[in-house]
């Protein structure tokens, strides 16, 4: 089924994600404007897309979304007012094909800033990756046991920060950061944010289901993390939020 059918099988309004990019600048500017301040806070898009690594979220091919699909998430983020997205890996980037696609839409149609965060070590040859991209709007987070092994992406002069968040023996506190960004999943689904990424009551719905804005307005949808609500080890790793301030922290 191509990316378009299943869209309209399942999103029974028009696709506003067929517009062109004039279109969609329309559609940032209006939800800013009167009546769409409530969109104001969400800053980041956090993408999953599937990988090899066990730290990956395990997915079904056939529900993966298809790289016209994420193109549609990424439209959509933008008009609701996202100026960065962070996307997570679970392979070196070579073998992510989807990956330098969505990355180039984001700069280059939305004008964000994308930070790549890999679960795994990156590879010497994924430099032919990140050398497509534009470099002053890349960044690259490493998980802290693979930094000093990914250093050859600054050769390029792309900044890389350590992605670590809490670590194993920290205690997870309460957390309202989840209300700054909209967390998507390999098949599209999107939960509070990637901390519990598949557990399914942080579940806020397929992103295609309803439009991105009511699905942050929805107060019946968790927007927060409980203290203690996961166990998970490489706990918070590429949050954007947590990225943002140790991308601050580093220029200090
Ligand atoms: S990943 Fe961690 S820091 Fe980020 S929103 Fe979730 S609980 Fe908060």
């Amino acid at each position: 089924m191509s990316s378009r059918k299943r869209w309209q099988n399942i999103y029974t309004d028009e696709n506003p994600f067929a517009l062109p990019q004039t279109v969609a600048n329309a559609l940032t500017r209006c939800c800013k404007g009167p009546g769409g301040g409530s969109c104001e806070g969400v800053k980041y898009l956090w993408v999953h897309l599937p990988g090899n690594s066990e730290k990956a979220m395990p997915v079904s091919e056939a529900k993966a979304l298809s790289p016209d699909e994420w193109l549609c998430v990424i439209d959509e983020a933008a008009s609701v007012g996202v100026k960065s997205m962070i996307i997570s890996v679970g392979s070196p980037l070579r073998q992510v094909p989807q990956l330098l696609q969505l990355c180039e839409w984001a700069q280059n149609t939305h004008d964000m800033i994308v930070g790549i965060h890999a679960y795994v070590a990156l590879e010497p040859t994924d430099i032919e990756v990140l050398k497509r991209l534009d470099i002053q709007k890349t960044r690259v987070f490493a998980d802290g046991e693979h930094v000093e092994s990914t250093r050859f992406v600054e050769s390029v002069g792309i900044p890389l920060h350590c992605a670590d968040g809490l670590h194993d023996h920290e205690e997870q506190p309460h957390c309202d950061l989840p209300s700054t960004m909209a967390c998507v999943g390999p098949e599209g689904t999107m939960y509070t944010c990637g901390l519990v990424l598949g557990q399914e009551q942080f579940s806020l719905g397929h992103i295609f289901n309803r439009p991105l804005s009511n699905i942050i307005k929805d107060a019946t949808l968790p927007h927060t993390i409980p203290a203690g609500a996961s166990t998970n080890t490489h706990r918070c790793n590429g949050c954007p939020p947590l990225m943002a301030k140790k991308m601050q922290e580093d220029l200090r």
